[in-house]
């Protein structure tokens, strides 16, 4: 499994601190640091050592905080505890930063310890900081060095106008609030603004010229229309997301999602959007395709932005034909965005060229699924050629019969096959054999779904070096 989802021990909140004590322990360019950080905030700041660095005397020199010239102990700091909002420790010692950690939580004072994330009882990510637009990056105490990596990449990306934008939407929230009650089509009218024209102006530092598309899209109008955005969401891992696939995903009122699509995905659906699991597997639907159809139509009637998410694209073995032609019926706006289907992603990224001009040319996708009778029955004749690849989805369960049906329409028992477990995620896993080989090595590999199958000469042209 990935470990993108591990037990956090760290909860971000933003604290406002203006007006409120804090103290800082230590007098060195540590020190000098948190208090340079805590200036902005508005918050009283104190700060607890027998002698200051220069930057620390600058600061209070400039009334910025306050000097008690006194030894970082435990009775020093006692006495200054009582009505603190929070402390920072920040003395080269530590054994006594440890010490006074564990004075401020039995006074259930937070506490962080410079470094020390095991004796803090909160930390402070490294921080990217546009006027009311802040971005913080932590790791946990785990690597602050990258943290700061991070931070510096999201520097870059910040345009430098954007506080300007943040103090725009703020200065015309309220009005908008009355002017349009509804939280959902408010939060529509500001992400055409932002989409549009208005973010940049805004940023420019144009308030008039933005305030005039504001109101423009206003008068516009802006009804409460549901609509059904078809998205396919690639084969698992998130690097094959669309640009396309992830404004959407930021914009969904809600979500309906196969098994296909892993937790890796749905990270990157919007916080609150509604998630509504529909998987499907063999003989399990949790929800039949018609009541999956009646669904989507029932949201998006009632106003709301419905997300369907697909494994892969959407139009391959992915039954979203099915899906519009039951929108078009209900009269029911829709987009189609395409995914990386599992047969790119997991040539890519098992090195298998599909269609090597050596040795293919064509590439067949079939599907393996059985008939209700539980046999397979496909156009063998024109599968079973050794000019072209043939690519199985949903091949596992039957791998036996078909193999043994491509060998009995002509292909070599000997010829090339693989199978692709997980592909594209980081425990993907890829086997090679022949038609007479492949069975028998995904039982002895327990290989599990979701698993593709690709068989023909180019498996033999696998590249080493593939990115994986
Ligand atoms: N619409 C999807 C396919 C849905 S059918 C697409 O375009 O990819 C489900 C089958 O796709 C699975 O049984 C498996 O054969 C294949 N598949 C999907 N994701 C896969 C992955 N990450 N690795 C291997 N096979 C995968």
């Amino acid at each position: 499994m990935q470990a993108s989802f591990e037990r956090t021990s760290w909860f971000p909140i933003m604290l406002r601190l203006e007006g409120a004590r804090v103290l800082v322990v230590g007098g060195g360019n540590v020190a000098a640091n948190k208090v340079q950080l805590l200036v902005p905030t508005g918050a009283l700041v104190e700060i607890l050592s027998p002698t200051l660095s220069p930057e620390l005397e600058r600061l209070v020199g400039a009334g910025k905080a306050q000097a008690t010239r006194q030894d970082a102990t435990v009775e020093n700091l006692t006495a200054r505890l009582p009505g603190c909002r929070m402390v920072y420790l920040a003395t080269s010692n530590s054994q006594l930063n440890a010490t006074l950690s564990a004075l401020c939580q039995s006074m259930n004072i937070p506490v962080c310890a410079v470094d020390a994330p095991d004796v803090s009882s909160f930390i402070t990510p490294a921080m990217t900081t546009r006027g009311a637009v802040q971005i913080a990056v932590s790791t946990g105490g785990a690597a602050p060095v990258l943290a700061r990596r991070l931070r510096a990449k999201i520097e870059e990306i910040m345009p430098a106008g954007l506080h300007l934008l943040a103090a725009f939407m703020q200065h015309s929230r309220l009005a908008l609030r009355k002017q349009v009650p509804d939280s959902a089509i408010r939060r529509r009218v500001w992400e055409r603004f932002l989409d549009g024209v208005g973010g940049s102006l805004a940023m420019a530092g144009d308030s008039q010229a933005a305030q005039q598309e504001l109101d423009r899209i206003l008068r516009e109008g802006h009804a409460k229309t549901g609509e059904v955005w078809l998205v396919g969401a690639g084969p698992g891992n998130p690097d094959l997301l669309t640009l396309a696939a992830l404004r959407l995903m930021q914009d969904a009122d809600s979500v309906l999602y196969d098994n296909l699509v892993g937790p890796d995905v749905l990270n990157y659906v919007r916080r609150d959007a509604e998630r509504v699991f529909v998987g499907k597997q063999t003989n399990n639907h949790t929800l039949p395709q018609g009541g999956i159809n009646a669904e989507l139509i029932r949201r998006a009637k009632a106003g709301e932005r419905v997300l369907r998410l697909k494994g892969g694209d959407p139009f391959i073995f992915g039954r979203g034909g099915e899906e519009i032609e039951a929108l078009v019926d209900a009269d029911v706006p829709f987009r189609v965005i395409p995914g990386i289907s599992a047969a790119n992603g997991c040539a890519a990224y098992a090195g298998i060229p599909l269609t090597h001009r050596d040795c293919a040319q064509a590439c067949l996708f079939i599907t393996g699924h059985a008939r209700a009778d539980g046999t397979l029955n496909l156009a063998w004749e024109t599968i079973a050629l050794k000019s072209q690849t043939i690519v199985i989805y949903m091949g596992l369960t039957l791998v036996n019969q078909l193999c043994a049906r491509l060998i009995e329409h002509g292909l070599p028992a000997d010829w090339p096959a693989a199978i692709v477990e997980r592909g594209t995620l980081p425990n993907q896993r890829v086997l090679r054999g022949t038609l007479s080989t492949l069975p028998q090595l995904i039982a002895d590999n327990r290989i599990t779904s979701p698993a593709l199958v690709i068989v023909g000469e180019v498996v033999k042209h696998r590249v080493v070096s593939a990115p994986t």
